[in-house]
């Protein structure tokens, strides 16, 4: 363990080893970091549906119970201290599904859409991260001139939703995952928006024309913090304007609503036992190799099952071709990270139908973290009682081999193995 959050720390530098001078044991400090991870997860979408308007005065209060009972003191109980992460997974239930109402709201609804990849002759600016809002308020800026404007990573979504498909400057979606940025915003020759987390603190090559919003600033960078997006149209102008390079179309906008209005056709296809099983293949995406793992998996899916992805996970799946299924594609992509809130009322709306429980529906999850968001989002399905995730590519450290004991006993928490076709198989009990 590493505690070295008060006065009494071991040798003033931090308490090593369990349980330190206060008596707080690893399993309690795992906790303790779990509880304070899954908070700043939820607290970053409370942010953005904040920002549109909307907030939830019960998860307010519950961010700050949840806070006090990190602090030195307080809490030595694992029983209670796991009961507040399940509670930070059912707060997070609630910003997830206020956070999608807000997008709804705001941005208009969502359909499937065609995305151009790559970019288009003339001035461009980029923009990654999470925040609508942010893309939202730069179209509005640049609307009636010929700059262009790209999405990046987990902006792709955007595209799904109406106000964003009819912005005549919303060009299209050029580049990857985060962790691919210095390569592509190097090779991106306008500005480039970081909207939130994931973004890297920039190399020489593109310092000069990266520009932040609110929270999020780097070396180098310049944030705005105003809603202003004028530096960023002004660097546009100035800039080498982007060649004509489409590399690509795609389809992405399966959000739960558009799947939800499918939902009588897809539970009459499993009755009849056309589709075989849904596996949700998403979350965080990183440069480790174990990530490799994701790719695997989708690709050993049988050709009559469905893949719903989400986050920039998608981008280590969806550069294969897994044809279609009853006319739709099987590798669907339901949004942003967030948007696992989509796939959790898809699997809620399903259990429903059936008249069973989410565990006893034909349904995989096999989520791929990174940071502190996919760890509220891990916390929400455990929440709901859902058992059998895999996870990876790696544990977290933050869990303490006790904890992890207690979620596997308890919700059958698994580890990506190093075989993803075996995990696949006993996944679905072949
Ligand atoms: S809270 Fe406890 S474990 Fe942490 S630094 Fe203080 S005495 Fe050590
Ligand atoms: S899905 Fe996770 S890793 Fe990917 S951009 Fe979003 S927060 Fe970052």
């Amino acid at each position: 363990m590493f505690c070295n959050q008060c006065e009494q720390t071991f040798h003033q530098t931090a308490c090593v080893n369990s349980p330190g001078t206060c008596g707080k044991d690893q399993d309690i400090q795992s906790l303790q970091e779990t509880l304070l991870y899954g908070l700043k997860g939820m607290a970053a979408y409370a942010h953005h549906a904040r920002r549109l308007g909307k907030h939830d005065e019960e998860v307010s209060a519950f961010i700050e119970e949840a806070l006090f009972a990190t602090m030195t003191n307080v809490n030595f109980d694992l029983e209670t201290l796991l009961g507040y992460c399940l509670q930070c997974g059912e707060m997070n239930l609630r910003v997830m599904q206020m956070l999608d109402a807000a997008h709804v709201e705001t941005f208009g609804k969502p359909a499937p859409t065609m995305v151009t990849e790559g970019t288009r002759a003339g001035p461009g600016i980029l923009v990654t991260g999470h925040d609508l809002l942010d893309l939202w308020q730069l179209l509005q800026q640049v609307e009636g001139t010929d700059i262009k404007v790209y999405t990046h990573g987990e902006m792709l979504p955007a595209h799904m939703y109406e106000r964003f498909r009819e912005h005549p400057n919303l060009a299209g979606h050029y580049g990857g995952a985060w962790q691919d940025q210095k390569k592509e915003f190097a090779a991106f020759p306008g500005p480039v928006v970081g909207t939130t987390n994931c973004v890297l603190i920039p190399p020489e090559s593109y310092r000069g024309r990266l520009f932040t919003t609110n929270a999020v600033a780097v070396p180098g960078g310049t944030r705005l913090a105003s809603g202003d997006f004028g530096p960023v149209i002004e660097a546009a102008r100035t800039a080498e304007p982007c060649a004509e390079h489409v590399v690509r179309t795609s389809t992405v906008g399966f959000h739960r609503s558009v799947l939800l209005e499918q939902a009588p056709a897809i539970v009459e296809a499993v009755k009849a036992g056309k589709i075989s099983r849904f596996f949700v293949i998403g979350g965080c995406d990183g440069a480790e190799k174990g990530r490799n793992y994701f790719t695997d998996y989708a690709q050993a899916t049988p050709p009559d099952s469905f893949i719903l992805t989400l986050g920039c996970g998608k981008f280590r799946i969806r550069d294969h071709d897994y044809g279609e299924h009853l006319d739709l594609p099987r590798l669907m992509d339901m949004g942003q990270c967030n948007d696992a809130y989509g796939a959790i009322a898809v699997a809620l709306a399903l259990a429903e139908a059936f008249d069973c429980g989410v565990n006893d529906l034909p349904l995989t999850l096999v989520i791929s973290w990174f940071e502190q968001k996919a760890v509220a989002v891990l916390l929400t399905l455990l929440h709901l009682g859902v058992k059998g995730i895999t996870l990876g590519p790696q544990p977290p450290a933050f869990v303490s081999p006790n904890v992890f004991k207690v979620l596997q006993e308890r919700y059958d928490l698994r580890l990506t193995g190093s075989d993803a076709t075996a995990d696949l198989r006993v996944a679905v009990g072949t």
